[in-house]
């Protein structure tokens, strides 16, 4: 019997015991005179829901791991945590449960603040930020005012998106699927209200210009996408009674394709147009278009819905009457509200020429068309035909000539158009920053005055689903005094979109007691912009959007002196369980708390960046789990164990363990820098193994052993920061291993061993290259047949076979 003098690797022991000493030492705690260069790694900050669950964890373990990596790199990094804690689910909360939205979310916000402890990340929590908390949401009304004054913040009464059940508006980006709320699913209708408004369209340029910023080119064409910039004309249609309207297109060249236009059921001049015997069907056409959503309005398999006003209007370029259609297709927010049909030329005009019997007036000829009817509509470019005197132009050059005549006839010009709406942060609800705004009877809408933020949260608002503000009934709120002339006036009772406190709570971790300003300008300047984020890819017309608008307003206004918040982002995949997204309901929902307690937090997060690829996310595997553990259970051994005593060294057995150790380095260095976690954490395996194989055959001496066993506990730190520590003193170190450099490889020792590879044709010498020796025949053949010399040989005849020898040559055969 051996006996057992190693202990049991025990992660509820150690982890708790680190943690509690790291928070002791300040360990992570940073400042501003440090000398190292600094870093800012943000993770996208978790509303307060209640409980940290995978996905949470899936987003903060890996960027923890990176933010350790960079501090070990020799960077002072800032890695902070907070949260999102404005926002519905907390006023439904107290609507169904009786609790008050405060005391909900700050129970909540301390629960998930243990959690995130468990996670034995670097956060450095006294720089906390919680958006409900006055201190901070005086700042979100501060820089309310500030984009007020600027002109960027405006009242305008506005269709909205307006949720029946939740009973609040929406913003675009909020109504998902086919116009459904994205939070309940009810189908979402329209309502007109008084709104507040910033305006991103001004930035709409700005936004598609991503030339500062190193994003994944799926979030920029997103984002391109959302702001939808289109370039045409806009031209002057008229009409019968001496009028005119515009419409805007970007295919002047089909204008005299043009056989009916069509205007927005909500489109002003709908009524002017109306003749009176086509009155009622018109009215009842609009009664029921308004109850349609925008995303059903636009789809395109639904079935064109429409009705003839009875009026006509002039195309100007051929004085030909055309008449005026009404359809819901067209929406009064994009554009002008009215649109000119070329069904010849355009997918969805072509389809409402056919539902409803109008003429199709071929005006781009398609190749090889030789005047019989379209099947369907040609939208690529071609020769210009029944064009008057642009006839025989192509299409393209058709655009300009047109575009010219237009402006030179003064029937228009040229124009861009952007899909992107202002942003609506107006919210008929409680659990919010009030707007700092004051309506008074003599002097208007008045801002409340700077010395006067914040406008709080009344504790005594009731909470009735009654679809308007709950502050509307609160009197002590309501009621105040006007701060330009005293006379009795009334707040707004809207409170703001919550992501605009997630516009700029980023900002805030770099002072976040500062009390003077929302930031300190010497410790923004110092940390910002952030030079990687990393978060969810949902995001990414909505916070990211935001985030990106804001800081170019706060730039104008000579608040921050840079233009983009985040230099790189990352976005994580998410985890599944069955292929499928966890959910309550299906009740495939894996508790983090429960494996941290069985298995430590050291084993999670190693196992959630072996899942997969961290972009793409992967499957859940009970498995895979305890494989990990079983892995950090076989470091903890070897290390404590393994290659003890003095034996005499192998050269060639040294040599090899050298090479490994130093080649190990390279790959998990280059993994950690590409985020690549799921090929570091398989390094980091086959380098256990390969020790595990080293130690039995005692092969080595203890020098060359150590070196690979604390290159192995660095490597190893930020991925498990416990287990790293306590291996680090218990073999003697100093403590602590978080506070030493990451390894260096030697390029020589890491080098694979080469040899010369000879390529033959058909048996006689033709080239020879370096290659390591662990090239493999797949990629000896590939390389041969890649080279300029033997791709010359393949010109004459066919390759019919190859011959490897290992570690000598390749044989290509030609006949
Ligand atoms: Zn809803
Ligand atoms: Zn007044």
């Amino acid at each position: 019997m051996t006996e057992k003098r190693v202990p049991r690797y025990n992660p509820h022991e150690i982890e708790p015991k680190w943690q509690q000493r790291w928070a002791q030492d300040r360990l992570y705690e940073v400042h501003e005179d440090d000398p190292r260069p600094k870093w800012y790694e943000l993770t996208m900050f978790p509303y307060t829901s209640g409980d940290l669950h995978i996905g949470h964890w899936y987003a903060m373990a890996p960027s923890d791991v990176h933010a350790r990596f960079v501090r070990m790199k020799g960077y002072n990094v800032l890695h902070p945590m907070g949260f999102d804690a404005f926002g519905l689910p907390a006023e439904n909360a107290a609507i169904s449960h009786g609790i008050h939205p405060f005391t909900w979310t700050m129970g909540n916000v301390e629960r998930m603040r243990g959690q995130l402890k468990s996670l034995g990340a670097i956060y450095d929590w006294s720089r906390e930020v919680v958006t409900c908390l006055p201190d901070y949401y005086k700042w979100t009304q501060w820089f309310f005012l500030k984009l007020y004054e600027a002109g960027l913040a405006y009242r305008a009464k506005a269709p909205v998106n307006w949720c029946p059940n939740c009973q609040t508006v929406l913003a675009n980006e909020q109504v998902v699927g086919e116009g459904l709320c994205e939070r309940c699913s009810t189908p979402v209708i329209r309502k007109d209200l008084e709104q507040w408004f910033f305006g991103i369209t001004k930035y709409a340029d700005e936004l598609i210009d991503f030339s500062h910023i190193e994003w994944p080119e799926r979030i920029k064409t997103m984002q391109r996408n959302w702001i939808g910039k289109s370039e045409g004309v806009e031209i002057a249609f008229g009409l019968e009674d001496g009028g005119e309207f515009f419409v805007f297109t970007t295919r002047p060249d089909t204008i005299f394709g043009v056989t009916f236009v069509v205007f927005a059921p909500e489109h002003p001049l709908v009524e002017r147009l109306t003749t009176a015997e086509r009155r009622d069907e018109v009215a009842r056409y609009i009664e029921w278009a308004r109850r349609q959503s925008d995303i059903d309005r636009t789809s395109m398999e639904r079935e064109k819905s429409g009705v003839f006003s009875g009026s006509y209007a002039i195309n100007k370029l051929n004085g030909e009457l055309i008449p005026v259609w009404i359809a819901d297709y067209v929406l009064m927010s994009y554009g002008t509200g009215a649109v000119m049909a070329v069904p010849a030329h355009d997918e969805r005009d072509f389809e409402f020429a056919k539902r409803f019997g109008l003429p199709i007036k071929v005006v781009i000829a398609p190749p090889d068309w030789a005047g019989e009817d379209l099947a369907e509509s040609y939208i690529e470019p071609g020769t210009m035909i029944n064009s008057a005197q642009f006839d025989g132009l192509p299409s393209k050059e058709g655009m300009e000539a047109i575009a010219d005549f237009i402006e030179e006839k003064g029937y228009g010009g040229r124009k861009v158009t952007y899909r992107l709406r202002d942003w609506l942060i107006s919210r008929q609800r409680y659990w919010g920053a009030p707007i700092p705004i004051v309506y008074c009877d003599r002097c208007g809408i008045v801002p409340v005055p700077e010395k006067e933020l914040p406008v709080l949260l009344p504790e005594d608002a009731e909470f009735r689903p009654t679809g308007e503000s709950p502050l509307k009934y609160c009197e002590s709120f309501v009621k105040t005094t006007c701060p330009n002339c005293s006379a009795p006036a009334q707040r707004e009772t809207d409170t703001m979109d919550t992501f605009m406190c997630s516009s700029w709570y980023f900002l805030r971790y770099a002072s976040p007691d500062y009390k003077d300003a929302p930031c300190d300008v010497a410790k923004l300047r110092y940390w910002l912009p952030a030079d990687q984020y990393t978060g969810g890819a949902e995001h990414a017309t909505m916070h990211l959007l935001y985030a990106r608008f804001f800081i170019k307003a706060l730039r104008d206004l000579g608040i921050v002196d840079f233009g983009e918040p985040f230099i790189r982002l990352f976005n994580q995949g998410i985890i599944v369980t069955e292929g499928q997204k966890m959910s309550k309901s299906r009740g495939r929902v894996i508790t983090p708390d429960e494996y941290v307690a069985e298995l430590g937090a050291d084993s999670m997060r190693a196992y959630l960046m072996f899942i997969g690829p961290w972009d793409q996310g992967g499957e859940w595997d009970d498995r895979g789990i305890r494989g990990i553990a079983r892995w950090l259970n076989r470091v903890w051994h070897l290390v404590l164990d393994g290659g003890k005593g003095e034996h005499p060294a192998d050269q060639a057995a040294v040599k090899e363990l050298r090479h490994i150790t130093h080649k190990t380095i390279k790959r998990v260095t280059g993994d950690l820098d590409r985020f690549r976690f799921n090929t570091m954490i398989a390094a980091m395996m086959e380098f256990t193994n390969y020790l595990g194989k080293v130690g039995e055959e005692r092969s080595v001496e203890l020098a060359t052993w150590q070196e690979a066993i604390d290159a192995l506990l660095l490597l190893l730190a930020p991925t498990a920061p416990h287990l790293a520590e306590e291996l680090w003193t218990r073999i003697g170190h100093p403590y602590s291993i978080h506070n030493q450099p990451f390894p260096r490889w030697d390029e020589e020792l890491a080098a694979d061993e080469e040899f010369t590879l000879v390529i033959q044709v058909n048996g006689k010498l033709r080239d020879r290259i370096r290659v390591p020796v662990t090239i493999t025949e797949e990629e000896a053949r590939e390389l041969a047949l890649s080279r300029e010399r033997i791709k010359a040989y393949l010109k004459d005849g066919e390759c019919t076979r190859i011959i490897y020898v290992p570690r000598r040559l390749v044989n290509v055969v030609v006949k």
